[in-house]
């Protein structure tokens, strides 16, 4: 159980985001729902939470800048005094071939889906020292690690991801905080939503356990590495993807 942990969800609004803070919330712990632009569904996740019992904030930030990041943080450790658990769950994706990628989608999906971790982290890293306790949990993705054409900035990005777990894990670990990232395949949710059914029939031949995967399939896995019984686990990149990249 997470009772009395304080846990910041980034881009919670939607998705896998969305069900993470659900499962967290469902086993205790106050949540922070980040959103960047929707507002309405940080707002109904916040909702249904408290319909079940829950606690939980929806709190405005776009993750890649800088300076909003520090405001953002110094505000939530005023309220709330601390944060136990951070998960970095914001991403996008702007797919396009190399040749024709322009800067701006190179640098929009690099801000968000790295600097956006990076910035939490920074910010934090002062309060998680001092507590000497702490889960980071980075959502990274297969295309991470098996690259993916179309997608140069995306799997750059969560590579990146990759390799900023493992540091942090190490400068981190003598403080009694655990710092891991979570790889997912093709789960079903709006990032995936454009893809068409031939597509989604092709990608799911590739996967061995024959199917998409679920926002709980994650979430799952977020609640173990968000709770003690993960304590001696640090620096891992632990993939859900139904066997594909393996
Ligand atoms: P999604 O449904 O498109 O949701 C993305 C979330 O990120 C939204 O809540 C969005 O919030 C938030 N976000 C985007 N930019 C942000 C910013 N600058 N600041 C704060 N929040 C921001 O995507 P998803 O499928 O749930 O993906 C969640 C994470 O899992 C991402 O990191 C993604 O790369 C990773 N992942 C997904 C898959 C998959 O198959 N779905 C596979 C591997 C990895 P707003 O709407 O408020 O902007």
């Amino acid at each position: 159980m997470l009772t009395g942990k304080v846990a910041l969800v980034t881009g919670a609004g939607r998705g896998i985001g969305r069900e993470i803070a659900q499962t967290l919330a469902k086993n205790g712990a106050v949540v922070i729902v980040n959103y960047n632009g929707s507002k309405a569904d940080a707002e109904n996740v916040v909702a249904e939470i408290e319909k079940n019992g829950g606690s939980a904030e929806a709190m405005q930030c776009n993750v890649s800048d800088f300076a909003a990041s520090e405001a953002f943080v110094k505000e939530i450790l005023e309220k709330y005094k601390k944060i136990d658990i951070l998960v970095n769950n914001a991403g996008v994706t702007r797919d396009n071939l190399i040749m024709r990628m322009s800067e701006q989608d190179y640098d929009a999906v690099l801000d968000t889906n790295l600097k956006g971790a990076f910035n939490m982290i920074r910010h934090l890293s002062r309060s998680f020292i001092k507590q000497k306790s702490g889960k980071i949990i980075n959502i990274s993705s297969v295309s991470g690690i098996l690259g993916n054409a179309g997608q140069s900035n995306y799997s750059a990005s969560k590579a990146g991801l990759i390799g900023l777990t493992k540091s942090v894990a190490r400068e981190f670990s003598s403080r009694g905080i655990n710092v891991n990232a979570v790889a997912p395949g093709f789960i079903d949710t709006d990032m995936t939503k454009a893809m068409t059914d031939d597509a989604k029939k092709e990608l799911s031949s590739m996967i061995p356990l024959g199917r998409m995967g679920k926002t709980k399939d994650i979430a799952d896995l977020v609640l173990f590495l968000a709770g003690s019984s993960s304590d001696y686990i640090t620096g891992q990149v632990i993939c859900v993807d139904g066997g594909m990249s393996m």
